[in-house]
């Protein structure tokens, strides 16, 4: 099947066209973009235009920031093609429910992917805390803005979500993995003065879950879920990919795909069902982040 990325940036070139050289599924068929491109692939800088001069394109996936993304979605259901969106899936939540009615209408697939559920040790967690019942649980994911998502300005304006751009990932580990569902309790948010979107945040989840975000972290880098168990502690480590039960390393991880061959894979067994997948349960506990959370003032950020 044809596919045109939209988007052509960081997480583009560093991940999806490298998942889509090696897809058994998917060609990358065009790109749309007004400063990438890829070599060999048919580039366009506007998202009507290849949409008209590219009917064969059955599917676009869209690589673009949170809040420029809603237009070229829109545009894409409304062309009947099947859309693939990076996390977040939008700018809110409201604007994410829109498109899923509009790919109903229209008869295409809509998925809203989480590549960290992705992980090699997330599906394992999930079936190690499967009727377990869960006391308390820390996250930490503390990391560099500078080092992962340099000059990335959009991510500190409004709707860029800051440091939930990474926290949402261990969100979506979290609601993932969980026996149960959970809810936000409270929330502190840090703004640099001269910013739109917290470098940091803690957050008190239902179920004694902490959770401590941190877009300033140097040197070594933490991306941990640890839970308390009534069968003993278990832990993600390294953004999911690592997994320890009661303090030893786990069998049984997953070891075929990396996250985003895995999407692509998902993405092509969504399209030939005929299905859609759309769970904004991680986007809802950052909704609610914003909603509930105390502001403080914290010192400018300069990349
Ligand atoms: P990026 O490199 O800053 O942006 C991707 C591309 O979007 C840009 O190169 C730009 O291409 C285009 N764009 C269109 N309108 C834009 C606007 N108003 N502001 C900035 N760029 C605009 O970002 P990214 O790191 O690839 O992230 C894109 C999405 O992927 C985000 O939702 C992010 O959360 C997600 N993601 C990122 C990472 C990561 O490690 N970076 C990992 C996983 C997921 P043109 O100028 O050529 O149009």
């Amino acid at each position: 099947m044809k596919l045109a990325l939209v988007g052509i940036g960081k997480i583009a070139l560093d991940q999806h066209v490298p998942a889509l050289a090696a897809s058994p599924d998917w060609e990358l068929a065009a790109t749309v973009s007004r400063h990438g491109t890829v070599e060999g692939v048919e580039a366009f800088t506007d998202i009507d235009a290849m949409l008209a001069a590219r009917p064969d394109v059955e599917a676009v996936s869209l690589c673009l920031p949170p809040v420029p993304r809603f237009a070229a979605a829109e545009a894409v259901l409304r062309a009947g093609r099947h859309l693939m969106l990076e996390k977040p899936p939008g700018a809110s939540l409201s604007e994410v429910h829109a498109l899923e009615a509009l790919a109903r209408e229209a008869g295409v697939t809509i998925y809203a992917t989480w590549h960290s559920r992705m992980a090699l040790g997330v599906a394992a967690a999930k079936r190690w805390l499967a009727g377990r019942e869960v006391r308390s649980g820390k996250i930490t994911w503390r990391e560099d803005i500078r080092h992962w998502h340099p000059g990335q300005d959009w991510i500190l304006e409004a709707g860029g979500m800051g440091v939930f751009d990474p926290g949402i990932n261990a969100l979506s580990i979290l609601t993932e993995i969980l026996p149960q569902p959970v809810h936000l309790q409270a929330a502190e948010l840090d703004f640099p003065q001269n910013r739109q979107a917290p470098i940091a945040a803690r957050l008190q989840l239902s179920g004694g879950i902490e959770a401590d975000f941190d877009f300033l972290q140097t040197g070594p880098q933490t991306w941990d879920i640890e839970l308390s168990t009534d069968a003993g502690p278990v832990a993600l480590r390294m953004g999911g990919n690592v997994l320890e039960t009661r303090g030893q390393p786990a069998e049984g991880q997953e070891d075929i795909m990396q996250e985003y061959p895995a999407l692509y894979a998902r993405m092509a067994e969504l399209v030939r069902a005929g299905a859609s997948e759309v769970d904004l349960a991680p986007m809802v506990l950052v909704a609610d982040a914003f909603t509930l959370g105390r502001r403080n003032t914290a010192a400018s950020f300069d990349f």
